[in-house]
């Protein structure tokens, strides 16, 4: 079946407001004036929380159709939980999708594959996209094992989810030794192991739904690199760090074709 790719910059912790609006235009008119085909590729803008009330308003006052959503979420929609965010505060900010189970979150929040589970869950429950990451550090990838090590992540991050939410999900394969570090996985890496999420998806699910899950790859993503990775045939976008905070960069990602 044919998935629509998906090109998804992740801002992490940059950009304030106002620069986070300049960027969200400056990308808007520089799709407009390549005359992007929107139905070429999903282009989506990951802000930090602070920035996102003001994407939203220059999204939906110049109707763009860049969508946008948040890079973590609460497992609780509401209460004593200082500092949290819930799924139901992002829907109503517009969001689209959730980025869940970062190796940022889960190296310096000791995030779990269970925990990044639960946040899929209420970004689903909350009618948004959870983009289920997943990727192995440097020492299991010279040990061999990324593959078996992805493989475990994706079983325990999908074992709450069922098959009817499961094809509303989108998973992103991001090897850690490649994110932000200019080291990227060469198009035949990348393939290796979303070609084993996949199968891994079709042996918990189908394979009609792991045939519609959307499967990225993340890591030092850049316009020189993305149509080679996006030539593979399991791997449907890209989660873009560093290069989606350059309005004409990213313009050159979402038009890889
Ligand atoms: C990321 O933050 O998810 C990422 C892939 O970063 P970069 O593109 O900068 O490697």
């Amino acid at each position: 079946m044919a998935r629509t790719p998906l090109m998804a910059g992740n801002w992490k912790m940059n950009l304030d407001y106002l620069e986070g609006i300049h960027l969200v235009q400056q990308l808007d008119l520089d799709l407009r004036d390549h005359n992007f085909d929107w139905s070429s590729a999903d282009v989506v803008v990951i802000p930090p929380f602070t920035s996102i009330r003001s994407v939203q308003t220059v999204v939906e006052g110049d109707e763009m159709k860049i969508a946008y959503g948040a890079q973590d979420v609460s497992v609780h929609d509401n209460g004593a939980y200082t500092g949290e965010v819930s799924a139901p505060m992002l829907k109503k900010l517009g969001c689209s999708y959730i980025v869940v189970g970062h190796s940022e979150r889960r190296e310096y929040h000791n995030e779990s594959d269970e925990l990044v589970g639960k946040k899929a869950q209420v970004a689903l429950a909350a009618g948004m996209t959870p983009i289920i990451c997943c990727g192995e550090g440097l020492d299991v990838r010279k040990a061999g094992e990324h593959v078996a090590h992805v493989v475990a992540q994706i079983k325990g991050a999908f074992a709450g989810i069922s098959a009817e939410d499961a094809v509303k999900t989108v998973v992103a394969y991001e090897p850690i030794w490649a994110i932000g570090t200019g080291e990227v996985a060469t198009p035949e890496d990348a393939q290796e192991v979303c070609e084993a999420i996949r199968a891994t998806l079709a042996e918990l699910y189908s394979a009609e739904a792991a045939d519609q899950i959307r499967v990225l790859y993340g890591g030092s993503v850049k316009s020189s690199n993305v149509a080679d990775i996006m030539a593979k045939p399991d791997v449907d976008g890209a989660l873009v760090g560093g290069a989606s905070l350059k309005a004409e960069e990213f313009s050159k990602i979402a038009r890889f074709a």
